[in-house]
């Protein structure tokens, strides 16, 4: 059900709830064929008039537009119209005309799908690259009789992940023959095995959860404990819950993270690498996305920024679009850097024809330059507070996506306050915000991050240092326990600070205090938890001469399985256990164990 519709019902819930005959109206209902004879009968079993109205309204929150339409018509019927006023002006459109004439090409359902599965909107400045778009969807069209990839490839920053959301933005695609089972996204870029499988078990989870809405009988499992384990949940869902569904593979790097996806599904994904889709089996095809866009629509973005006429530009703005290449990522941060600042076109024309990155350029085998460029023109317009503030930033991974109270903790700021220096950094393109989450999640692009390490080099450790501290100082009776995004960050992150940050020491007690362990292994798994003493093993045995070691158990033996140094093996009975020492062998001859049981 749409957005609009869902919200009405449920802002109308009491007064329905305390004035309907749920009895009168599922006749209505059933003859629209959106109740089936089942859900009539459980709801009939509720012993109060108030219950079983309760129960439909439970049950019609779950449904689509159709229901909501049929709800509608069976209470002006039954002569509740002053109740079916309140529900009319969110009636959803049905109509193909009407459908069509929705403002940004998607329709209402089309949001709908996209939105649950996570599919991330349009940037707020956007341009229709309508050619690609259309080679893209051709040849998804082509997954509607059997399961395959798509690979759209390019260089960072082209557009490629715009390009796949708007790709899927299709009426035709996703209600017709093609993908009535939906579009699922899943961000991945630069991960570990033990992040690979800390996403796959978000993405069964969620598939889960929308299929218990749809079908309260079925039923949710525990999360899979290792990937091969993961791999075999999701080939279930996809096969059996979701069939003629696309999982979009947003910004894969290695090819060993693409065989876990492996599966005989329809698979968009998006790379650098255009090879990555050859270990991969079944058919395939591919999309190269140009590294620039035409002239005329950079300029486009330019001139929306900047709520002008591309015509009218000054003379410099297509000096710019020629300096940067036409890279959609840099016209987007000039074109925002503008917007603050509408008269500086020579100075940010300037400022990208001086500023030299020639570590980048080397390292890399695409050319960076203009991006960094821009980067540096972005940071320099910040406060010198707001400055500061976003160098702190250089500290976080890769690809993690942090809440607002994280960087509360590392900033010692009120949460208002973050949010509004985090909404900054939104408007000026220089941080990127998940609004699929609430509360919403904030990360860096690769290209940002690459380009703040590279500038605060000499400073990381103290940079790392500060996060622990911080921390520190907010914790200090305790790790956090309440299992929200923000305690899940430091479970997952504060070893990998105190790694960077040098602090052997403090790294070696928090591994070794049993505090953290317990919570840790209680909020994250297992997996997680060996995974740090695989990852610092060697920075503690350059420190500490003596042996250690940790033996884990679990029922579960294939979720210790998951980590390869590992050595797993019955344990009293039913109980498997994971030893891990310092060289991964040499279990016997250990100095001190600790014994957990998860
Ligand atoms: P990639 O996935 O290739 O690294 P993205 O798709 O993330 O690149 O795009 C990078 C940035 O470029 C986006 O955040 C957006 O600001 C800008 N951008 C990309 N495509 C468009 C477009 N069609 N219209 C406007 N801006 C775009």
């Amino acid at each position: 059900m749409e957005e609009g519709a869902r919200s009405c019902l449920l802002l109308s819930r009491s007064s329905l709830e305390q004035d309907i005959r749920a009895s009168y109206l599922m006749d209505h209902m059933i003859s629209d064929g959106v109740l089936t004879g089942d859900e009539e009968d459980r709801i009939r079993s509720k012993l109060t008039r108030r219950e079983q109205a309760t129960a439909l309204l439970e049950l019609l929150l779950r449904k689509d537009n159709q229901a909501y339409i049929s709800f509608y018509n069976a209470l002006v019927r039954e002569s509740y119209g002053d109740l079916a006023s309140l529900l009319h002006n969110s009636l959803p459109l049905v109509s193909p005309e009407a459908e069509k004439s929705f403002s940004d090409g998607g329709t209402r359902y089309v949001q709908a799908v996209l939105s649950e599965g996570g599919v991330p909107q349009r940037p707020v400045v956007f341009v229709s690259r309508s050619a690609l778009v259309n080679r893209v969807r051709e040849k998804l069209y082509r997954l509607q009789k059997e399961p395959g990839w798509v690979t759209v490839f390019g260089m960072a920053g082209s557009g490629k992940s715009v390009l796949a959301a708007e790709a899927v933005r299709d009426h035709a695609l996703i209600t017709g023959r093609c993908f009535p089972g939906g579009v699922h996204w899943l961000s991945i870029g630069q991960l570990d095995r033990a992040d690979l499988l800390v996403r796959i078990q978000s993405l069964c989870f969620r598939l889960e959860q929308q299929s218990q809405e749809k079908d309260p009988s079925s039923s949710l499992h525990r999360p899979p404990g290792s990937l091969e384990e993961a791999k075999e949940r999701l080939r279930f869902l996809m096969l059996r819950r979701y069939p003629r569904s696309l999982l979009v593979l947003d910004d894969i790097w290695d090819s060993s993270v693409l065989k876990a996806f492996d599966i005989q599904c329809r698979v968009l994904l998006t790379t650098r690498d255009r090879s990555l889709a050859d270990c991969v089996s079944g058919s395939k095809s591919e999309v190269a996305v140009e590294s620039g866009l035409e002239e005329d629509q950079a300029l486009e973005i330019l001139a929306l920024y900047v709520n002008g006429k591309p015509q009218r530009l000054p003379e410099q703005a297509r000096s710019i679009v020629r300096e940067c290449k036409g890279s959609p990522l840099v016209v987007s941060l000039i074109g925002a850097l503008l917007r603050e600042f509408p008269d500086r076109w020579a100075y940010y024309l300037h400022t990208l024809q001086q500023k030299k990155f020639k570590r980048i350029r080397k390292s890399s085998s695409y050319d960076y330059d203009a991006l960094d460029q821009a980067m540096a023109a972005s940071i320099q317009v910040l406060s010198e507070e707001h400055r500061e503030l976003y160098i702190d930033l250089t500290v976080l991974e890769q690809d993690v996506k942090v809440p607002a109270k994280v960087l509360s903790v590392l900033w010692d700021l009120e949460l208002e306050e973050v949010e509004d220096v985090l909404q900054d950094f939104v408007n000026k393109s220089l941080l990127f915000r998940d609004c699929h989450h609430r509360p919403y999640l904030y990360y860096l692009h690769d290209l940002q991050l690459d380009f703040l390490t590279e500038m605060n080099r000499s400073g990381l450790e103290s940079l790392h240092t500060k996060v622990v501290r911080q921390y520190q100082q907010r914790y200090s009776q305790g790790p956090p326990t309440s299992g929200d995004e923000e305690c899940l960050y430091w479970f997952r992150f504060l070893t990998y600070h105190m790694a960077k940050a040098n602090l052997t020491q403090e790294l070696y007690s928090l591994m070794f205090s049993l505090d953290w362990v317990r919570t840790k292994a209680q909020i994250m798994g297992p997996a997680h938890l060996i995974n740090d003493y695989v990852e610092y093993g060697a920075i503690l045995d350059k420190e500490f001469s003596k042996l250690f070691m940790v033996v884990v158990c679990s029922r579960n033996k294939s979720s210790l399985k998951s980590l390869s140094r590992l050595v797993v093996q019955p344990h009293q009975g039913s109980i498997y256990s994971a030893c891990f020492s310092h060289d991964g062998t040499k279990i016997a001859s250990c100095g001190s164990s600790k014994t957990l049981r998860v």
